[in-house]
């Protein structure tokens, strides 16, 4: 049994961060975007102190008299889902924070380790790092000594320094903290490190994903979706708006803009060679992209795309859809496999979403055999068919937008001509 002496402990989290190659004054703006990321998503669960020190972030909640233990621990729960899932951080481990010495150190780690044998778990090693060195035993004899107690105590528990089930981890510094959990974080730089991006976001597998990689890599996420409702259903919409919630997750928000596609869409399929219908509909969802993204301060554009996936996807296909953007277009999947893009699918909690049977646009107008290798002549003759300037203001005019969190969604409507 754990001996029942109170002692001023304080359970908190404490995450990791790193990219190790960000340096000087990069470093300040990556570790103020991430405490502010941070405390903004926690907000909506309650009152958490988020502080920065020793190169780690720290999670508190603000305990008042009134909140029960059980409140402090659904605190605690909530912060590591959240900060595992916010970019830049790296792990992140529910901790003890105290002053105190070995007995104090001793009483904790027993209190873990029941939670671990409880848990089934029956191998474990110490290890302990000392940064105060006033602090009377070495951290040697603090892993000896700990390690010999533990297992006097209780005698189902061996040692294992190669693959233990659990580590308790002592760090002595001006406190000391004592935990046994590392919780791996989403990685990545924070959002708002590198400018905003346009994502031409589907109901499909690849183009959510291809939203999370981006937003990794610290991209601000506004999306874009073609909608050619009634001939795709607005159940297929739903599955846009759910698919961008659940991104906003990790990047805090994103801002989906819904393209009213009917009448384009049905134009350019009466207008259109039926094995060029793909690449000039294409070309015509990159057109309205690149205007909407000027239009609000997107720097870049982003696709699901795969070389040679689909037809619209061959190289020669991509160079017709290029060549209608000046802004860059970021395809960070355009070298995965299938397979891998569904396992990242399935990590960030898209897949089930994406694989609703709802039809989208492309399913619905495209032919069975559309061109694979357009040339310059073919879709310069298709496109002197239409009036693409006035189509792109027409579409520019029919956008409804969502304002998506994760805990919330605000519909706008603007005209985006103006
Ligand atoms: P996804 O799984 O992302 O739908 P896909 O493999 O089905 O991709 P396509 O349907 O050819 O491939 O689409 C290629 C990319 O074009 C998508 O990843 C997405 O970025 C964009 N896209 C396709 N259809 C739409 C749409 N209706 N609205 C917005 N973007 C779209
Ligand atoms: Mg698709």
């Amino acid at each position: 049994m754990t001996r029942t002496v109170e002692f001023n402990k304080q359970k908190l989290i404490m995450a990791r961060f790193g990219e190790i190659a960000l340096k000087g004054l990069n470093r300040h703006k990556f570790e103020e975007r991430l405490l502010h990321n941070l405390a903004l998503k926690l907000k909506q669960y309650g009152s958490y102190q988020v502080t920065l020190s020793q190169s780690r972030i720290w999670i508190i909640p603000n305990v008042t008299p009134t909140v029960t233990e059980n409140e402090i621990d659904l605190l605690l729960q909530k912060a590591i889902e959240v900060a595992t899932e916010t970019f830049g951080i790296v792990s992140v481990s529910p901790v003890y924070l105290f002053a105190g010495d070995y007995s104090n150190i001793l009483q904790i780690s027993r209190q873990l380790v029941e939670e671990h044998l409880e848990r089934g778990d029956k191998t474990f090693k110490v290890d302990c790092r000392r940064a105060e060195k006033s602090f009377p035993l070495t951290s040697m004899e603090i892993m000896n000594q700990l390690g010999g107690d533990l297992l006097e105590a209780y005698p189902e528990l061996k040692v294992d320094i190669h693959q233990p089930d659990f580590i308790i981890k002592v760090e002595i510094r001006q406190n000391l903290a004592v935990y046994s959990q590392v919780i791996q974080g989403v990685r990545g730089l924070p959002t708002g490190m590198s400018a905003k991006g346009l994502v031409l976001l589907s109901g499909g597998i690849d183009s959510p994903v291809a939203a999370y990689m981006m937003a990794s890599r610290g991209m601000e996420l506004e999306a874009i979706y073609f909608h050619t409702f009634p001939y795709t259903s607005d159940l297929a919409k739903q599955k846009v708006i759910d698919l961008a919630q659940i991104v906003s997750r990790y990047c805090g928000r994103v801002v989906l803009h819904v393209v009213d596609f009917t009448d384009i869409n049905l134009e350019l399929n009466a207008k259109t060679p039926k094995d060029m219908i793909t690449i000039t509909m294409r070309r015509m969802m990159m057109r309205i992209a690149q205007a909407l993204a000027e239009k609000r301060d997107c720097k870049a554009i982003i696709t699901g795309e795969s070389l040679g996936q689909v037809a619209s996807q061959t190289t020669e296909a991509i160079n017709a859809t290029d060549a209608v953007a000046t802004l860059p277009i970021f395809r960070p999947l355009i070298g995965s496999d299938k397979e891998d893009t569904i396992k990242i699918a399935r990590k960030i909690g898209t897949f089930e979403t994406s694989i609703k049977p709802y039809d989208d646009c492309c399913t619905i107008f495209v032919a069975k055999h559309p061109k694979t290798r357009p040339n310059t002549a073919a879709w310069q003759s298709c496109d002197s068919e239409l009036d693409c300037a006035a189509l792109t203001q027409q579409a520019l005019s029919k956008i409804t937008s969502y304002d998506i969190r994760y805990d919330r969604i605000k519909e706008f409507q603007r005209d985006y001509n103006e």
